[in-house]
C-alpha cells in the first residue's frame, strides 16, 4: 500500500480551500478523488543484454474535461503517490488558468544517469507502448509533456511511437513539448520559466501588496535566488534578469554559487556545460551545502527543482520576502504556515508553473488545426499597417523612414502570439486568486484552490452531479 504523503498534502490544501466554496461533501469527495491509475512494470534490455524491471505509473485525477494533460517524470523518487499528487497538482493548475484540461501525471522510476540513450529510448517507447495498449494517451484522452527530467528528445520519442501504433490525422496531438519539426510550438521550451517570471511581475506590480511585503514596487533590481538550474530553473532565473531583477544566488545538486552583485545566467549555464559543475564560477562565493542557499538573504526565493524542499526544518531560517513556487510541491505545509507566520508572500505552485501546460494548450490546439498560430494574418497585419502608416504620412505631410515603417508594422508571428496569450493568462490568474485572497481572508494558495475548486464543481453541477 503506497504511503500518499503527497496527495495528502495536496487535499488538506484543498479541504482548507473548501471552507470557501458552497458544494455539498459529496461533490468535493468527487473533484478530490484521482479517477485512474495504472501502475507498470516491464522489462528493459540493458545494452550489456542483462534484462532490468522496469516501474511507472501514469495517474489521470480528473475526467472532468478531456483530454487529461501533464508532464512524465524521470527520477528514483517517483511512485505512485507522488504521481497521484502531481496529477492532482494538474486538474487545480488548469482550471486555474482556464486551460480546458483534467489534470494526469507520469512518471519512471529511474535515475537517468545510469542509462544510455538507447536505453532511455528503448523504456521511452516501451512506456509509450503500455500508456497505448491501456488506452491512457492520445490526442483525446490524455497527452503527457515534459516534466522533471524529461525534455523534448523524450516527447520526440513519444510522438513517433504513438504515430506508428495509432496513426490518425490528429496524432501528432498526442503529446506536447515536442521539437519544432514534430509539431512543436515556439516559446513551449521556455514556456514555464517565462510564465513564472510574468507571476512574479504582476505579484510585484501591486503597489499595496509590496507595501505588505516592505518591498518596493516593481521587479527593477530585486534580489533573487534559484534552485534548481533545469529548464524551468534556467528560463525562470534568465527573463527575471532580463526583467531587471539581480539574480544573486543559483542552486544545483553539486553546490550552488552566489554573488551580491548577481549572477550572468547564460554565463553560468555555460560554465556549468563546460566544467560540469555550477561551482567555481569566476567572482562568485561557492556554497557546497547547496540547500543552504535557500536561507541566504534574497527578495525572492525560487525553488525550481523538486517538492519538499522547504520544510519545517529550514522554514524558520529563510528570509526571502517572497516565496515563488516554480517547482511542484516544494514547500510542506507546515513550512508554509511558518513563513505565511512570518508575513512572506507564497506565489503558489498550483498557479506559478503553469506557463508549461498553457503554452502545452496552444501547441494541442495548433496540432489540432494542423496551421501555425499567424500563418494567416501575419502579412495582412504587417500591409495593414504600412498603408496606415502611409495614410497618416499623407495627411500629416510626416514621412516615415523604412526603419520606423519596418518597426511599427510587424505583424505577429507565432512565438509573439504564444507569449501574448502566456502574459495575458498569467496576469488574468494572478489577478483572480489575488481577489479571492483579499475576499476571504487568505493566502494565495488557498485562493487558488478555491478558484479550481468553483470552476470545476460548477461543471459537475451542470451536469447534474450532486453527489
Ligand atoms: P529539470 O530536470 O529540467 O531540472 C531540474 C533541476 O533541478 C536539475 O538540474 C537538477 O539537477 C536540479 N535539482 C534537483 N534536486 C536539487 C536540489 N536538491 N538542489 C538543487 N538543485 C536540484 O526539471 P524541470 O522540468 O525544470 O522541473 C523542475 C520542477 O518544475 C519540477 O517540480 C517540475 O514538476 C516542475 N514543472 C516543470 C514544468 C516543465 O515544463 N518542465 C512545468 C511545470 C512544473
Amino acid at each position: 500500500m503506497a504511503n500518499h504523503k503527497f496527495f495528502r498534502q495536496v487535499n488538506r490544501n484543498f479541504d482548507r480551500a473548501a471552507k470557501f466554496v458552497k458544494f455539498t461533501p459529496g461533490l468535493l469527495r468527487l473533484i478530490k478523488m484521482c479517477n485512474s491509475t495504472y501502475h507498470m512494470q516491464f522489462p528493459l534490455e540493458k545494452d550489456d543484454g542483462t534484462i532490468e524491471t522496469i516501474n511507472a505509473w501514469r495517474a489521470e485525477h480528473s475526467h472532468h474535461k478531456l483530454p487529461t494533460k501533464g508532464g512524465i517524470r524521470y527520477s528514483m523518487l517517483v511512485n505512485e503517490d507522488e504521481v497521484t499528487a502531481l496529477a492532482a497538482l494538474m486538474t487545480y493548475k488548469c482550471a486555474v488558468v482556464d486551460v480546458p484540461f483534467g489534470g494526469a501525471k507520469g512518471g519512471i522510476q529511474i535515475d537517468t544517469k545510469n542509462y544510455s540513450k538507447a536505453e532511455l529510448e528503448r523504456i521511452t517507447r516501451r512506456f509509450t507502448f503500455e500508456l497505448i495498449a491501456k488506452n491512457f494517451i492520445g490526442p483525446d484522452i490524455d497527452v503527457p509533456a515534459p516534466d522533471y527530467g524529461t525534455g523534448e528528445q523524450e516527447m520526440a520519442w513519444i510522438v513517433d511511437t504513438y504515430k506508428q501504433l495509432v496513426p490518425s490525422l490528429n496524432s501528432e496531438g498526442c503529446v506536447t513539448g515536442k521539437p519544432l519539426e514534430l509539431g512543436g510550438i515556439r516559446g513551449r521550451r521556455e514556456a514555464t520559466g517565462r510564465g513564472v517570471c510574468f507571476g512574479i511581475e504582476e505579484a510585484c506590480r501591486n503597489r499595496e501588496d509590496m507595501k505588505e511585503l516592505g518591498l518596493d514596487m516593481g521587479i527593477d533590481g530585486k534580489t533573487v535566488i534559484i534552485q534548481g538550474f533545469g529548464n524551468v530553473g534556467f528560463y525562470a532565473a534568465k527573463f527575471l534578469m532580463e526583467a531587471g531583477a539581480l539574480i544573486t544566488g543559483i542552486a544545483e545538486m553539486e553546490g550552488a554559487v552566489y554573488n551580491p552583485k548577481g549572477l550572468d545566467v547564460e554565463k553560468v549555464f555555460a560554465h556549468r556545460k563546460e566544467t560540469g559543475s555550477i561551482l567555481n564560477y569566476p567572482g562568485a562565493e561557492n556554497i557546497t551545502d547547496t540547500s543552504k542557499a535557500l536561507e541566504l538573504d534574497c527578495d525572492i526565493l525560487v525553488p525550481a527543482a523538486l517538492e519538499n524542499q522547504i520544510t519545517a526544518d529550514n522554514a524558520h531560517r529563510i528570509r526571502a520576502r517572497i516565496i515563488a513556487e516554480a517547482a511542484n510541491g516544494p514547500t510542506t505545509q507546515e513550512a508554509h504556515d511558518i513563513i505565511k507566520e512570518r508575513g512572506a508572500l507564497i506565489i503558489p505552485d498550483n498557479y506559478l508553473n503553469a506557463g508549461g501546460v498553457t503554452v502545452s494548450y496552444f501547441e494541442w490546439l495548433k496540432n489540432l488545426s494542423h496551421v501555425r498560430f499567424g500563418r494567416m494574418d501575419k502579412r495582412f497585419e504587417e500591409n495593414s499597417m504600412k498603408k496606415l502608416l502611409a495614410a497618416i504620412g499623407e495627411i500629416s505631410d510626416r514621412k516615415f523612414s523604412e526603419r520606423q515603417l519596418a518597426e511599427l508594422s510587424i505583424g505577429a508571428g507565432e512565438l509573439d502570439l504564444v507569449n501574448s496569450g502566456l502574459q495575458d493568462t498569467m496576469i488574468e490568474a494572478y489577478n483572480q486568486i489575488n481577489e479571492i485572497r483579499k475576499k476571504h481572508d487568505i493566502d494565495l494558495r488557498t485562493a487558488a484552490f478555491v478558484s479550481a475548486i468553483n470552476k470545476v464543481g460548477i461543471i459537475y453541477e451542470r451536469m447534474g452531479i450532486f453527489p
